[in-house]
């Protein structure tokens, strides 16, 4: 972690700058995945620690996982998603539920290895180079506080756009 929402800040950034190429969903679901790691140490030891998914090797089995996983789950997601919403609010917040299995693939990998780059800043039991390397090279580069306000900074800017880029076409639509 820095606890699983925080990550979801700098995806919907990646998501506003290449909206039709990068799946949030499937990004959101490699966030999920990879965290399961340190809940299940926890529930099982007491110690949330990250050995194995929280390394750039363990986070290409994610990248793996989560593109061949993340497109169905994500797509069953996206229709939920779009069911529970009133059509007032599907003009806003609705999203096609299909997912390319590019989008599906950029954000499996954005997700996958930027989980581990993030982490790595913060938690000093991350190798993120094992088994190759025990270097912590970006450990402590910068505070957990300025961490996860870079975070929710992104997320605000990645929603805003977003928000924005609906508004255009809204008013495509109209005209
Ligand atoms: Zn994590």
């Amino acid at each position: 972690m820095p606890i699983t929402p925080f990550h979801l800040g700098p995806g919907a950034a990646v998501k506003a700058i290449a909206p039709r190429h990068f799946s949030f969903t499937v990004f959101a679901f490699s966030q999920a995945l990879i965290d399961l790691e340190p809940i299940g140490f926890f529930l099982v030891t007491g110690d949330p620690v990250h050995p194995y998914l929280h390394t750039y090797t363990g986070a290409t089995l994610v990248f793996l996982a989560s593109w061949w996983l993340g497109r169905p789950a994500g797509e069953w997601a996206l229709r939920l998603w779009n069911a529970w919403l009133s059509p007032a609010q599907a003009r806003w917040m609705g999203y096609e539920a299909r997912i390319s299995r590019l989008a599906a693939a950029t954000g499996a990998f954005v997700g996958a290895y930027s989980h581990v780059a993030i982490d790595s800043v913060m938690h000093g039991d991350i190798r993120p180079f094992a088994p190759f390397s025990d270097a912590r090279p970006w450990l402590g580069v910068v505070s957990v506080e300025t961490l996860q306000w870079l975070c929710v900074i992104a997320g605000v800017f990645g929603i805003a756009v977003l928000m924005f880029l609906r508004w255009q076409e809204l008013k495509a639509k109209r005209r």
